[in-house]
């Protein structure tokens, strides 16, 4: 996801509540957010998936004699943007829908997207928290209608058939939260990755407020890659799919940010002292995106955290 879409009437942000400064930005660098202005960009990734991007949770549709599969429903006032780009690809109706994680730009136009007839989708622990209510950046989002909530859910894998196409669905424990779902159409060589890659080929964002962990956000990243091929097309919350390259070059630098992070540690340097060492220095320039939240010093703090075990006050 992207912070600010996340934001809308927030005063002051904060990605979790143990980050220190660099979690709170204040409100001037992150904007309200005027969905009127959005505009969602359609682009056939073919086999019948197309991608409906809008700088935000971006959805994937799979279209064909079925109707429409559609994976993530995005915030509750872009439901109308997402039904209109579904429109001018088919007049077929939305019969099943698939929410990747627990926040809000992934579930948030469920109940007006699935208009009492889709069947809904996720991992157990995402119905959990949309059933209860739950805090994510700060925010609380209230329990769902239950015309909102998944009706179908699963615990590790699941596959599901459609017009032809098989789509997995696997749940890498703990990753960019707890609830995640790596959806991979075959067919089509396209996996959605739950947030667990960085948008725009940027530093992927793990989200410790709501059970994310680097090590899990690894775990991910690995089973994306071993369902991949040169040709797989991976889609992140925003921008453009990435290629498998890009996927892999953002394993390795995690897993290489872990070492450098654990050594850190085991020298017992604190939090403020790892960030001063700069263990992303070698990395930023590739992975650090303009207006985005992640900087090397944020995944530093956010490394240490994960990875010492520190749980943020935000967990519900
Ligand atoms: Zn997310």
């Amino acid at each position: 996801m992207k912070l600010p879409l996340l934001a809308v009437a927030a005063t002051r942000v904060c990605v979790a509540a143990t980050l220190g400064a660099l979690s709170c930005l204040p409100a001037v660098a992150q904007p309200r957010i005027d969905y009127s202005t959005l505009e969602i960009k359609t682009t056939d990734l073919g086999s019948g998936v197309y991608l409906l991007g809008w700088q935000g949770g971006d959805s994937l549709i799979l279209v064909g004699d079925d109707g429409v599969l559609l994976v993530d429903t995005s915030v509750a006032p872009m439901g109308d943007k997402i039904k209109a780009a579904i429109a001018k690809v088919t007049d077929k109706p939305i019969n099943l829908i698939i929410n990747t994680h627990a926040h809000a730009d992934h579930f948030g136009a469920n109940e007006a997207l699935a208009n009492g007839r889709a069947t809904i989708v996720a991992h157990d622990k995402l119905r959990e928290r949309m059933a209860k209510g739950f805090t994510a950046f700060n925010q609380a989002i209230p329990p769902a209608p239950a015309a909102a909530l998944p009706t179908v859910t699963y615990t590790d894998a699941m596959t599901l058939h459609f017009d032809g196409e098989t789509v997995q669905l696997f749940h890498p424990p703990n990753a960019h939260t707890d609830s995640d779902t790596l959806v991979h159409f075959q067919r089509a060589n396209v996996i959605h990755a739950s947030g667990t890659i960085g948008g725009d080929g940027g530093y992927p964002f793990f989200d410790m407020s709501s059970g994310g962990s680097l090590a899990g956000t690894i775990v991910a990243e690995d089973k994306m890659l071993s369902l991949a091929d040169d040709k797989t097309r991976i889609v992140a919350d925003e921008g453009d799919p990435a290629g498998t390259e890009t996927l892999r070059a953002s394993r390795d630098m995690l897993v290489t940010l872990r070492a450098r992070v654990q050594r850190l540690i085991d020298e017992g340097k604190s939090e403020d002292e790892a960030v001063a060492a700069k263990p992303t220095k070698d990395f930023d320039a590739q992975w650090v995106r303009q207006g985005n939240f992640v900087t090397g010093d944020t995944m530093t703090r956010l490394a240490y955290q994960s990875l010492k075990g520190v749980r943020p006050q935000t967990t519900p």
